[in-house]
């Protein structure tokens, strides 16, 4: 497996070398991805070029798959990068838009500057990465929000050039390291959307990570790169998946990715039913049930598990500058 910046690496040069083809990122300031860290609060995401993966259906595929990217890539150091996530009043960093670990040592001078600015980081990943590259990165890294992107290892062969295997052993590695741990499944109609396959998934969550965490994401595929002949998927089918999530004891199954509202898209208290963080068109994020981590109409004993900080605060994200070419948090 090679992830076409690190082919290019040149591994007699010195570091600096290494450093400055790791420097060439692009940000912008937005939502975060993951649904139960720092709710209410921005991040501060950064994304390089090249991936480990070599997905047909990828949404960032322009600077995923480095051989086609033509757009424009900034230097950004590790230094900068805290300073300007400091400077927007974001509360963490978020490693997105293409694939974290294969820039490991760029993320890890990072995430050390992050931590003594009281920064959260975050990987949104693949879960490609051994247990020793993932334990050398874990005290400096809060969140793992990992693509499950099937529970075959036939998909992941044939659509990912990749295997199921190290990425289940990743997850759990993350969730013995302590880190936040959420799901995404990208759901792909006639290509792992049978009710048996994500039943199986679930339940290898259940017995491996818990039920309580981690939210599992169930997303949206559109149309996209090599897979153009597969249709969009629906919001039934995504709420099909949540709703047997929930049979089988997941606390927070979400949709994602997919137009109009669903009945997964907020959080309600698993405990109670309440309306705990209302989600309104992916970019207005309003806590309306919560006393710091607690809901407030059932209290402290039945209070959501396992959130991480919770900002009391409503933010509409909406006026933020998303970059529409490439998608942060969709792998
Ligand atoms: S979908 Fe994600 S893991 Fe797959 S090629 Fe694209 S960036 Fe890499």
């Amino acid at each position: 497996m090679w992830c076409q910046k690190e082919c290019r690496r040149q591994t007699d040069s010195p570091p600096h070398l290494w450093e400055s083809e790791c420097r060439s990122n692009r940000s912008n300031r937005k939502k975060p991805p993951l649904n139960h860290f720092l709710p209410g609060t921005e991040v501060y995401s950064l994304g390089g070029i090249g991936c480990n993966f070599r997905c047909k259906h990828c949404q960032n595929w322009e600077i995923s798959q480095i051989a086609e990217f033509r757009g424009t890539l900034y230097d950004i150091s590790p230094e900068e990068g805290v300073r300007r996530a400091v400077k927007t009043g974001c509360r963490s960093i978020a490693w997105t838009y293409n694939e974290p670990t294969i820039w490991h040592e760029y993320t890890k001078d990072m995430g050390r500057l992050a931590t003594e600015q009281d920064l959260k980081t975050i990987y949104v990943t693949n879960g490609y990465i051994t247990e020793e590259a993932l334990k050398d990165i874990s005290p400096v890294l809060d969140a793992f929000r990992v693509d499950i992107k099937s529970f075959s290892d036939s998909f992941y062969r044939s659509v990912c050039s990749a295997r199921l295997e190290p990425v289940l052993e990743s997850t759990i590695v993350a969730k013995e390291c302590g880190m936040h741990i959420e799901t995404v499944t990208l759901i792909i109609p006639g290509m792992n959307d049978s009710p048996d396959e994500i039943r199986a998934l679930i339940r290898w969550v259940v017995e491996h990570i818990g039920p309580e965490t981690p939210p599992m994401h169930f997303t949206g595929f559109y149309p996209q790169y090599h897979m153009t002949d597969k249709v969009p998927t629906t919001a039934a089918t995504l709420e099909r998946a949540c709703s047997i999530a929930k049979e089988e004891g997941i606390l927070y199954p979400y949709t994602g990715n997919v137009g109009g509202n669903t009945a997964y898209q907020h959080t309600y208290c698993h405990a109670c039913g309440a309306l705990l963080i209302e989600r309104r068109g992916g970019y207005r994020t309003d806590i309306v049930g919560l006393d710091g981590s607690r809901c407030l109409a059932c209290g402290g004993e039945k209070s959501p598990p396992s959130w991480s900080e919770v900002i009391q605060s409503s933010r509409d994200f909406s006026d933020t500058r998303i970059h529409a070419a490439w998608s942060p948090g969709l792998h």
